[in-house]
């Protein structure tokens, strides 16, 4: 089928990027258990070294399995074209490659996935890149933070763990101004709930390992261009606008247009990072991505049941889900997010860290993990884990304090769910 803008999600989730198979007619997309592609002819072989003709030839690069998922996200975001890799951790360095060099930075929220925080304030000053971390309800310290060697910004559409909710539009519009991509990382919300790119997101990262395979089989990462960027409006993304050495001076910008820096990831990223996500992470991902919609209606049919429930309840002090009216971010959610808040959120309980340990420990149903988006419940403490490289003010500002734990509420019966944390509860507090 066409991918045209006629389909609905649900269509397009299941539809986007697949054919049959043309050598068998296989209806599900088949697992290319392959390594290398043969080449018709030493010609054909050089048309592909040479970025001329689009193939296949390593599957370090480009495989037809992965191929499918990446289409299917582009898709569903709204981009025109994506990058599959080997974890969301992945995507984000290879999202910040072609346009970071030593001594740039990206201004990012405070509030992130505490692996991101990690990577951003530590690993990547080992290439010579830095982070800095911002509130990004503060426009005002936003624009303060971007500099000259500012090349992009970073947050999260729903934000990992407290369920806080980003001001896209206002973001990207202060990016615009700095002449510099915005970069959201979709991973809580998924395209479902948030599509980042028509709220004026460059860029879209995701750690597919959550929500889009949904059932906590196989970490991958995503990168999605919206194609909207032009890299040669400044000297800001040589890498792109440039011409590069490796491939005899091609010009990426100049010769791709607005798939510049899909091809920049496959033929540079993946060639010589070699974050590849592998075909069978690739076609869990493409099972899983049939029935989000399905399965995420349900996630917060049932968050929004058991948020409500908890924050009536004498032995919680407070609940962050944006989906309840107490929210700050209440009227946000209803404006941008309409589909709902998500399933992701924190909540405190009487009794501060002890009673949180305690209570991670009585449940019975819920699984303690340090993973989130499965159809299962779960729960962590995210203070002794997740978030335990933080400073206690990096903990209080991404929203994971020491007496709050974060939930991840699955697909199961909200019932069940609530008398579990009940009897949890009881012995906790007791
Ligand atoms: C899990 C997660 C990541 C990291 O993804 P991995 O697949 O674990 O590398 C990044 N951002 C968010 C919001 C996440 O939840």
């Amino acid at each position: 089928m066409s991918d045209g803008p006629t389909y609905g999600f649900d269509t397009l989730q299941i539809h986007a990027g697949a054919r049959p198979d043309p050598a068998t007619g296989a209806r599900q997309t088949p697992i290319y258990q392959t390594t290398a592609y043969v080449f018709r002819d030493a010609d054909h072989a050089a048309a592909l070294f040479n970025l001329q003709e689009v193939g296949f030839i390593y599957s370090r690069l480009t495989n037809p399995t992965v191929a499918v998922l990446q289409e299917r996200v582009a898709t569903l975001e709204g981009g025109v074209g994506a990058v599959c890799c080997s974890s969301g951790h992945a995507a984000q360095i290879m999202a910040l490659f072609p346009l970071m060099g030593p001594g740039c930075n990206v201004v990012a929220s405070t509030r992130l996935y505490g692996g991101t925080v990690t990577q951003f304030s530590q690993t990547i000053k080992r290439f010579g890149w830095s982070a800095t971390f911002v509130d990004t309800d503060d426009l005002d310290a936003v624009k303060a933070a971007v500099d000259e060697n500012t090349r992009a910004i970073f947050c999260e559409s729903i934000a990992n763990p407290g369920g806080y909710v980003t001001d896209i539009r206002a973001l990207a519009d202060v990016a615009d101004a700095a002449g510099i991509p915005l970069i959201v990382d979709n991973t809580s919300a998924t395209p479902y709930l948030c599509r980042p790119i028509e709220h004026g997101a460059t860029l879209v990262v995701h750690s597919t390992t959550k929500y889009l395979t949904g059932n906590g089989t196989v970490t991958g990462g995503c990168i999605v261009d919206s194609g909207k960027f032009d890299w040669s409006a400044n000297d800001k993304f040589p890498s792109l606008s440039e011409p590069e050495q490796a491939y005899h001076g091609l010009k990426f910008h100049e010769t791709f247009g607005p798939l510049a820096f899909t091809f920049h990831g496959i033929a540079i990223g993946l060639r010589d990072l070699g974050m590849t996500m592998n075909p069978q992470a690739a076609h869990y991902t493409l099972m899983g991505i049939e029935t989000l919609s399905l399965r995420m209606e349900r996630h917060i049919e049932n968050a929004q049941k058991i948020a409500a429930w908890l924050e009536a309840d004498d032995r919680v002090e407070y609940v962050t889900y944006a989906g309840l009216p107490s929210s700050p971010y209440y009227d946000r959610v209803k404006s941008q997010y309409k589909k709902g808040a998500g399933a992701l959120f924190t909540f405190a309980v009487k009794g501060g860290y002890d009673a949180c340990v305690k209570l991670v420990n009585a449940l019975e149903i819920f699984s303690h993990v340090a993973n989130l988006g499965d159809t299962r419940s779960l729960i962590i403490h995210s203070a002794s884990t997740t978030h335990r490289q933080l400073s206690p003010e990096q903990q209080e500002a991404a929203g994971a304090g020491p007496g709050v734990v974060r939930v991840s509420i699955g697909i199961e019966d909200a019932d069940d769910l609530i008398a579990d944390l009940d009897q949890a509860l009881a012995k906790a507090t007791a």
